[in-house]
């Protein structure tokens, strides 16, 4: 992994005195913090039942009530009983001085309607996420806006929750529908919220993997850590560190679903989320790609999720609770030169996401996608500066993200309290302007 040294001069005298604008320090979780560091502002534009919602999650976090003047940590808006343009009008008049007052890493979080019903209502509905992705793009100093677009008996609490936190520190201008739960329940220890249940991580040996592992495990999750056996030693650091056991697999041999099923079943007797992170690279352009290229990203990336969902589903290996969370990418959703196998499995993961979710809801499990844009890593490491620089910075954030904040979306997903949201795509990419 480099270090973005523009961030750290940014903050210098000399970059001040030159004029050079200082790169945000995102506020992260860190076990203990608060949901939030100061007051909240909470506002509604019809019934107000999510406003309810948010009222109450904030009350139980300790986070009070905004006055009408002073900065503010989070702006909370229940716009879903939005259906007129006149209703936008009132959204303007809210959001307008509640910005102003925004601290730094601030969220600004919008609850808006389904798109649907009368042209009027839907125009409205969509609305709200240009003036989110909007307002995204304008925020300062590491703040986030994002977009839940909610049923009318979706339970809002754990996405508000991940939205508001630290935990969210990288994702910013999405849109993320919340329905009611197919399964599960708060977490009994808000602290570790995913205590009792168990993990299955691929590509764990490093990298995005490795930090799913040991942010899982933070959270109280036993975590088994999965990857190729050339990459063991490390692999073996990786399990040790987060209490877990370590699986040397290939998850694109034939028996590999077979195998991980037998494992977990052996050692632990079920599994709770399955998170499909493993995936590799092989760059050329179309005109010059070869079938050994195409097949070995296919295999990994794509055809591998889909051997092992299609076991796990085929089986009652997966617990009460089950979540599957798959790393996609912004290359699959924007498309990227030079990537037309990756972004074919990428985006094949995304379609792989929506047609499994409404399968698996009657037995309480929900499917996702993370997708990561530019994430400080070995692979992005490798890039060359001028690509390395570019990716760093054309995101509303001006900074890459760590693979932390890719991991504590997963864990989010990942968790019981989460069965509101599936086939959604959520992207970390702080806002990037490619994929947007
Ligand atoms: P990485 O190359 O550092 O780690 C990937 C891990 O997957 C490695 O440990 C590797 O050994 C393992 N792996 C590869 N093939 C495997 C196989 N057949 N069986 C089991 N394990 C296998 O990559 P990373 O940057 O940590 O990326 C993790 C995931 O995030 C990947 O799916 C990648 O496509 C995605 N992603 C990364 C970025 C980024 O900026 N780094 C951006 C978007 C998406």
């Amino acid at each position: 992994m480099t270090t973005d040294r523009l961030a750290g001069f940014s903050h210098t005298p000399i970059a001040r005195l030159v004029g050079v604008p200082a790169i945000p320090v995102l506020r992260r979780h860190t076990p203990g913090a608060p949901l939030l560091d100061g007051p909240a502002l909470v506002g509604a534009v019809g019934a107000g039942t999510f406003a309810k919602q948010a009222r109450a999650l904030l009350g139980e976090a300790g986070i009070v009530e905004a006055g009408n003047d002073g900065k503010v940590a989070a702006v909370v808006l229940d716009a879903a009983g939005a259906s007129t343009v006149d209703d936008l009008s009132t959204v303007q008049a809210f959001l307008t001085p509640a910005v102003r007052r925004l601290a730094p890493s601030g969220r600004l979080v919008v609850i808006g309607p389904l798109v649907g019903g009368d042209p009027e209502a839907a125009a409205v509905a969509q609305a709200l996420e240009g003036i989110v992705r909007s307002a995204g793009k304008e925020v300062r100093a590491g703040a986030t806006a994002n977009l839940l677009v909610v049923e009318p008996d979706a339970n809002i609490e754990s996405a508000l929750g991940f939205f508001l936190s630290g935990r969210s520190a990288y994702v910013s201008g999405q849109v993320v529908r919340v329905g009611a739960s197919v399964s599960g329940a708060p977490p009994a220890d808000p602290e570790r919220p995913l205590t009792g249940r168990l993990a299955v991580v691929t590509g764990a040996a490093r990298g995005i993997g490795a930090a799913i592992a040991a942010t899982l495990a933070r959270d109280g999750a036993g975590i088994v850590a999965v990857d190729v056996p050339a990459a063991g030693a490390a692999l073996s650091e990786v399990a040790n560190r987060a209490g877990g056991t370590a699986l040397q697999l290939d998850i694109t041999a034939p028996d590999a679903a077979e195998r991980l099923l037998a494992h977990v079943r052996e050692r632990h007797g079920r599994l709770d989320v399955m998170v499909h992170n493993a995936g590799i690279t092989r760059d050329k352009l179309l005109a010059n790609m070869d079938a050994d290229r195409w097949n070995a990203v296919l295999a990994v990336n794509l055809r591998a999720q889909l051997a092992i969902n299609e076991a796990l589903l085929g089986s009652d290996v997966l617990g009460e609770t089950g979540r599957i969370v798959c790393v996609a990418s912004t290359s699959g959703i924007a498309g990227n030169r030079g990537q037309t196998n990756y972004a074919a499995s990428k985006a094949g993961v995304i379609g792989m996401v929506r047609a499994t979710a409404p399968r698996i809801a009657d037995r309480g499990a929900t499917i996702n996608a993370v997708a990561p844009g530019f994430i400080e890593t070995e692979m992005t490491a490798k890039m060359p500066l001028g690509t390395r620089e570019a990716g760093r910075r054309i995101n509303s954030l001006r900074q890459g993200g760590l693979p932390v904040d890719v991991a504590e979306t997963v864990g989010w997903l990942g968790s019981s309290a989460s069965g509101g949201v599936t086939g959604q795509v959520v992207r970390v990419c702080g806002q990037s302007l490619l994929g947007a």
